[in-house]
């Protein structure tokens, strides 16, 4: 067996997978630059790790379940003027997952709630953490479902491996009594220990419209806006600009 054979075997062998198929071109750099052994060394073993890192990061983004791609670069702040670029990129150190805060945008539709939402956790996705968009409305009816399989604890462990879960449109439509419940279950687990970003269309003070239930709603709102920044954005919805210009 030729020694380059040998070599590939060696990398399937160890899994180290990427390398099999970068080798020759990894090679070819090494000669032409004429790297030293340790620089060769950083230069295999980089690779590999970059391979790892990039496929680890695309699968935390398929998981994330978004349910379309909306990056910060893309958010036009002469439209938005409720929230300005240096309020957003001060989000970006992440302090507020590492600490377990939480953000809430509240405004009418088509202000950009879900956007700024996206955009934040891709790039939370980017910087190493675990992150879970729902639309709260399926949230209720999973938590619903997994409570009458008797399952709802189970189902809440799964929800809180993730550091960032996004609940986004609470409040689009009333909850019944349990939904009101197994949400306030779901948010005293989060409570503390990881982050929300809640985006919905009500006021704090009109939020007894969609949690029927009073002795629920304080609770919830108060865990919920313990430790948040709060964002209330207003302005014209980007969806009518768009419509009226064409
Ligand atoms: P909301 O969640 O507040 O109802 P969205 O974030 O879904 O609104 O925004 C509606 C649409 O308009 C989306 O396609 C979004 O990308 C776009 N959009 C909203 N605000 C802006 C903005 N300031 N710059 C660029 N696109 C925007
Ligand atoms: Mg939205």
């Amino acid at each position: 067996m030729c020694l380059i054979e040998q070599v590939n075997r060696q990398c399937q062998h160890l899994k180290l997978s990427s390398l099999t198929t970068a080798l020759p071109e990894l090679l070819q750099q090494a000669e032409t630059n004429e790297l030293s052994y340790l620089q060769y060394t950083d230069l295999l073993l980089g690779h590999e790790v970059k391979t790892r890192n990039d496929k680890r990061l695309s699968a935390n983004r398929r998981k994330a379940g978004f349910p379309i791609e909306k990056h910060l670069e893309s958010f036009d702040y002469r439209h938005q003027t409720t929230i300005t670029k240096r309020q957003v990129n001060q989000l970006l150190d992440f302090d507020f997952i590492d600490n377990r805060h939480n953000l809430i945008f509240i405004g009418p539709p088509g202000v950009g709630k879900t956007h700024l939402s996206i955009g934040i956790s891709l790039k939370a996705i980017d910087a190493g953490y675990k992150v879970l968009f729902v639309n709260a409305l399926s949230l209720v009816e999973t938590l619903e479902v997994a409570e009458l399989k008797g399952e709802l604890k189970k189902k809440i462990s799964s929800l809180c491996k993730f550091d960032l879960l996004i609940i986004d449109e609470l409040g689009y439509l009333p909850m019944n009594k349990q939904g009101n419940y197994n949400l306030f279950q779901l948010i005293n687990a989060l409570y503390e220990y990881r982050s929300i970003i809640l985006t919905t269309n009500k006021d704090f003070t009109a939020w007894g419209e969609f949690f029927v239930d009073e002795n629920v709603a304080v609770p919830i709102i108060d865990r919920l806006i313990h430790h948040s920044k709060i964002f209330m954005l207003g302005g014209e919805s980007y969806r009518l600009k768009q419509k009226t210009n064409t």
